[in-house]
């Protein structure tokens, strides 16, 4: 196994925003990518502001690990929800110790753990035969990247419904449903292979591999923005899109 390395632990570092003011660079990028790209996230910093559990550090946290692998995969490919172990995990997390969390305390006190090998497909050629057509996962397997994933399916349900309603024969309708959705969902496959927005993470540790104290120095508030919005755009999550639909 070669370039083994943990590329983000996002949903624990959000978790942390809600507790502490100090923020690390990986956290401030967390920080950033969340302000930008989930409202989700938003949500659950200000649930977990009001409760007391998690004033008293004791919430019931759901986290993440996203670890790249070089080389043959350790896992299995396409078996998911299989139950994992703790030290699958915690072995790529050792050294994630900072002042203002501790990972490996985190990842040790998981009562459960699944793994879930990431896959995706070549955008398909078509969909659609005869009266059958496809949607979400079936339709436009994709990296989990950006909220993506259930949010396209959400989407696919909501095109093919306008179709349906619109266009009294069935086959056109399928047609149109296709034709709107498959071109768009097949952007967001391939831009989920660079990570989506997720990449700007990746980006600020291949501009500055020895680390910074201010993450603004090494990708500026400006570009991380920009890539957060042209995802949205691409993903139709911008404003504009939303409203228009
Ligand atoms: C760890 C992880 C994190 C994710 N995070 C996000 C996120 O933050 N945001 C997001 O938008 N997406 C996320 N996703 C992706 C999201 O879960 C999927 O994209 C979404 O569930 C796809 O919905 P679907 O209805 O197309 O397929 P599924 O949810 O897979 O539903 C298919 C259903 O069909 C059933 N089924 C299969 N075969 C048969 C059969 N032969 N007969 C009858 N039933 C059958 C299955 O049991 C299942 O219930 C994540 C996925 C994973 C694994």
């Amino acid at each position: 196994m070669t370039n083994l390395r943990p590329l983000a632990l996002v949903p624990i570092l959000l978790v942390a925003l809600a507790c502490e003011q100090k923020l690390s660079p990986e956290a401030q990028a967390a920080q950033d990518m969340a302000k930008s790209a989930d409202q989700r996230v938003a949500m659950l910093e200000k649930e977990l502001a009001d409760i007391k559990a998690a004033k008293e550090g004791r919430s019931l946290l759901n986290w993440i690990a996203d670890i790249r692998v070089g080389g043959p995969s350790p896992f299995r490919r396409e078996d998911w929800s299989k139950q994992g172990s703790v030290q699958d995990v915690l072995k790529f997390f050792t050294d994630w110790k900072f002042d203002w969390l501790d990972v490996p305390g985190l990842i040790s006190q998981a009562t459960t753990v699944y793994e879930y090998p990431l896959m995706d497909r070549e955008p398909f050629a078509a969909w659609t035969d005869g009266r059958a057509t496809l949607l979400g996962d079936a339709a436009h397997p994709m990296y989990p990247m950006g909220s993506n994933g259930a949010a396209q399916a959400i989407l696919d349900a909501d095109a093919i419904a306008q179709a349906l309603v619109a266009e009294p024969d069935v086959h056109k309708a399928l047609e149109r449903y296709e034709a709107e959705r498959r071109p768009a969902t097949a952007n967001v496959v391939l831009a989920n292979r660079q990570s989506g927005p997720e990449r700007v993470m990746k980006l600020a540790d291949d501009l500055a591999p020895q680390g910074f104290d201010d993450v603004e120095n090494v990708l500026p508030y400006a570009e991380r923005l920009a890539i957060a919005d042209d995802y949205k755009r691409l993903a139709g999550f911008d404003v504009a899109s939303v409203n228009a639909g």
